[in-house]
């Protein structure tokens, strides 16, 4: 390809093995990092967090494309998480068959009854999109789904420019160099956080990055924290089980962990039934959404991010009731659907397995979880659909067009694994950072960008899964 990196020096293997070796040092020195999987909990002895040795092509007008829906998505987002009839009708046939999302909607419906004790709003999200890539050369941007809770990668793809743009200048490939753009949604993000720890309006109080029992992706979520720092504003890192045992409300319903006042609460975990290891983590979310804090996300915005709600916003109408008057930001939005198909009981439902089951490999079956590695495709979509297509247990599912991206050739770098030629498909993520006050939008931000870049032997699995590996675009 043209736009991309030539094949003279995709296939000169002695320059390839030289510029890896180069690639992980100035990974490390440049602290894109992560914790060894042997020890997740300790800084001890850590490794490059993986990348591709080239960034990809992408095509200019899509990219900007993404980039200019994301303040509509955010918009959609928090509307959809003010609309507490909207979410009942969707979720209802979802809560009936899933546990986890059941769980959370409890805890969204409690919160309903008790009434809001806060009403500042901070929605930190990721969009993720990959191009549907046509025989006659058209692209078109469609989105995957979209990551209303703990989406990271925000601090280590803030490093990741200067990265690809070392390793092309010692390629000698100073033109493609300067197509990479920077990149900072570390500061993006964290500008939000700041904004809104200001508008809780307590100078003692700090922000609570509640993290994960095993926490390998430590430096993503410290670039955030150290942007915060700048300006004065202090963080703890505590997980579910510190909170159960150390935090509590005062009489204002002001949250304080381990003594110290929390104006937010920063989820990086919480979004899979795993990370609720015990009844006491999920006491210590209740407590945390009772409160006076920040949530970020709050309950309801979490299950806006649920694929089953991204189901029900594809059909016809259903982004109209939210931009009644605004039929271009509808269709800005809508261009990046793909097909989507809901599994509920009824003709609707049937028409959808029955055309899953005729023809497999057009389409991605979904739970709803997080995480990556959950989907279902191909033979094995068959089998869990004959199992459940009968009975209620299928609206635990959506169904969703499988999108096509043309494989780009690259290198996957990542620690323990030989250097080999990958065909590799990419999905690009754009990071959205929106504050509502009362009723006020008082920002509403696109925060930058990611682009995660996998083998096209893998269907499914983001970079913490140990699948995809941190990418640039190249934009042509
Ligand atoms: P998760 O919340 O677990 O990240 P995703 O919907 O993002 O769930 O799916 C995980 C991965 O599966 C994506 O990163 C992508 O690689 C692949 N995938 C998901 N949906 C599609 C689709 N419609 N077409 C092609 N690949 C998909
Ligand atoms: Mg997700
Ligand atoms: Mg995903």
């Amino acid at each position: 390809m043209a736009q991309g990196i030539p094949d003279e020096l995709l296939t000169n293997s002695d320059l390839i093995k030289e510029l890896a070796e180069e690639a992980k040092d100035s990974a490390l020195t440049r602290g894109v990092l992560m914790r060894l999987q042997e020890t997740p909990n300790s800084s001890e002895v850590v490794s490059f967090a993986p990348f591709t040795l080239f960034p990809t092509p992408v095509p200019k007008a899509v990219f900007l494309q993404a980039l200019a829906v994301q303040t509509h998505y955010n918009t959609l987002v928090d509307k959809i998480s003010q609309d507490a009839d909207f979410l009942q009708e969707a979720l209802t046939s979802t809560i009936a068959v899933d546990d986890f999302t059941a769980r959370l909607f409890k805890i969204h419906q409690q919160i309903l009854k008790e009434g809001r004790s806060q009403s500042i709003v901070l929605g930190l999200n990721r969009s993720d999109y990959m191009l549907d890539q046509r025989e006659n050369g058209t692209s078109s941007l469609k989105q995957i789904e979209i990551n209303t809770i703990a989406a990271s990668f925000g601090g280590l793809s803030s490093h990741t420019p200067g990265l690809h743009r070392h390793i092309l200048e010692m390629a000698s490939r100073l033109e493609e160099s300067q197509r990479i753009l920077d990149n900072n949604p570390a500061a993006g993000l964290a500008k939000a956080i700041a904004k809104v720890w200001e508008l809780y309006g307590s100078e003692k109080a700090v922000i609570m990055f509640l993290v994960e029992e095993i926490q390998r992706n430590v430096f993503d979520q410290r670039y955030i924290e150290y942007e915060l720092l700048k300006r004065n504003i202090h963080s703890i890192r505590r997980r579910f089980d510190d909170v159960f045992k150390t935090g509590s409300l005062d009489q204002d319903k002001r949250l304080f962990v381990d003594g110290k006042e929390v104006a937010v609460v920063y989820f990086r975990n919480g979004y899979m039934p795993q990370n609720y290891a015990s009844e006491q983590s999920w006491d210590a979310r209740l407590l945390m959404e009772r409160s006076r804090a920040v949530k970020c996300p709050d309950i309801s915005t979490h299950l806006a991010g649920t694929k089953k709600v991204q189901q029900v916003l594809a059909r016809p109408g259903v982004l109209e009731r939210f931009f009644p008057d605004q039929p271009q930001v509808v269709e800005q939005i809508r261009a990046t659907f793909a097909g989507l198909y809901t599994l509920d009981m009824g003709p609707e439902g049937d028409q959808t397995v029955a055309m899953a089951l005729a023809a497999p490999e057009r389409f991605v079956l979904k739970p709803q979880r997080e995480g990556g590695g959950n989907n279902i495709y191909g033979s094995e979509l068959c089998q869990v659909l004959e199992q459940v297509k009968d009975s209620t247990e299928r609206t635990a599912y959506i169904l969703m067009d499988k999108i096509h991206p043309t494989p780009v050739r690259n290198y996957l770098v990542r620690q323990d694994s030989p250097l080999k030629i990958s065909n590799c498909l990419s999905e690009l993520g754009v990071f959205g950072a929106y504050i509502r006050y009362g009723k006020d939008m008082v920002m509403n931000e696109c925060a930058g960008h990611l682009l995660r870049t996998k083998s096209s032997e893998h269907s499914d699995g983001g970079v913490a899964a140990g699948v995809a590996v941190l990418d640039n675009p190249l934009l042509f």
